[in-house]
């Protein structure tokens, strides 16, 4: 909230939490761009305070990530950019971990607004707030089936798309897209819908009867981000879900961290016990794809593959593209 809010005053952090949990909070405050002055593990004494308090009472330099540097996108531009047809796809390439065969691709929106490329992060939110979002879904899932069905006519390439939990909810979306499917003449098995474990988990009861009626329909069902909620296990593989995706936190760590790697391992695993496939996202090095290999991963996605690619260049890719050696 103070990093949305752009609060410019200096940060103590206190708790006594313990000092790896302090740390990752200092990281955490710092990366959304607040300007921390330090942590304070509790219980601190009165000459702590002091003594802290006039170490940092000097001025602080500006944290490194700016809060936000460029003016947010109003309601009524992204209206209009929806409107002028300036929301635009990237596919990223999903590829099989053992061979690097061509799985399928993910869509990733991507707004062109005058020549400047704006990233979803800075919009999506506004979106869901605005409730401009379900038209978002529409333009996104018209494009993605149609680009999927006039490219590629192999039954195993499929196409991933993100679907807000706002969308989700709206009980026409299932008739939408199996109408656009169908205009298309592709099989909604080729289609796989990407829903957040957080957003899945805000109602388990709900989404049950919701997902159940997608997967009814034909299409499959991802959970995106898995690992970075907080769900239950029980209630998780109640779930119609078809593949869990692994966090890219995980995955850009693996080269690097141990804890990652046992965090991955276990998700694969609980994975293959349910009979889902796993993807890990967020592949950047061969250290990772080798891991991912080794612990009996399905798809591997992630720039050490291939980055998110306009249409054009995406179909170069998938026409040069030779698998993984
Ligand atoms: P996500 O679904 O987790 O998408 C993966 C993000 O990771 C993408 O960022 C992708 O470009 C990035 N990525 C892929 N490989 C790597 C890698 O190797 N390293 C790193 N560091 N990053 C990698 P992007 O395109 O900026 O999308 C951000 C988020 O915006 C997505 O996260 C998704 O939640 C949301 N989003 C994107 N498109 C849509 C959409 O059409 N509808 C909705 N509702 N949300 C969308
Ligand atoms: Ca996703
Ligand atoms: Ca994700």
């Amino acid at each position: 909230l103070l990093a949305e809010r752009r609060c410019e005053a200096m940060v103590v952090i206190t708790s006594g939490v313990g000092s790896r949990v302090l740390d990752a909070a200092r990281r955490t405050a710092a990366e959304s761009g607040l300007r921390i002055a330090g942590v304070l593990g509790k219980p601190f004494t009165m000459d702590e305070v002091k003594a802290f308090l006039s170490r940092h009472s000097g001025p602080v330099a500006r944290p490194r990530v700016p809060v936000r540097d460029q003016a947010e996108p109003t309601e009524e531009e992204l209206r209009s950019g929806l409107d002028h047809g300036e929301l635009v796809l990237a596919f990223q390439p999903k590829v099989r971990c053992e061979d690097g065969a061509l799985a399928g691709f993910e869509a990733l929106v991507r707004w062109d607004h005058g020549g400047t490329i704006i990233y979803p992060d800075r919009f999506i939110p506004l979106a869901e707030r605005t409730g401009l979002i379900d038209q978002l879904t529409e333009v996104v899932l018209r494009d993605a089936v149609r680009w999927l069905a006039t490219h590629f006519a192999e039954a195993h390439v499929a196409m991933s798309v993100n679907i807000s939990a706002r969308s989700l909810s709206a009980h026409e979306l299932g008739d939408r897209i199996f109408d656009e499917c169908r205009a298309n003449g592709l099989d909604p098995a080729r289609l796989i819908l990407e829903v957040t474990e957080s957003s899945a988990m805000h109602d388990p009861h709900r989404s049950l009867e919701l997902l159940t009626r997608l997967r009814v329909r034909g299409f499959h069902l991802s959970i995106d981000d898995f690992g970075t909620g907080f769900s239950s296990m029980v209630q998780l593989v109640r779930l119609p879900f078809s593949e869990v995706k692994v966090d890219k936190s995980f995955v850009m760590e693996l080269a690097r961290s141990q804890e990652s790697r046992a965090v991955v391992r276990s998700i694969v695993d609980l994975a293959a016990s349910l009979g889902l496939r796993s993807t890990a996202e967020g592949v950047e090095d061969a250290e990772a794809l080798a891991y991912l290999r080794e612990v009996g991963c399905t798809l591997a996605q992630g720039y050490y593959i291939a980055r998110p690619m306009f249409s054009e260049a995406a179909l170069a890719w998938a026409r040069e593209w030779k698998g993984l050696a």
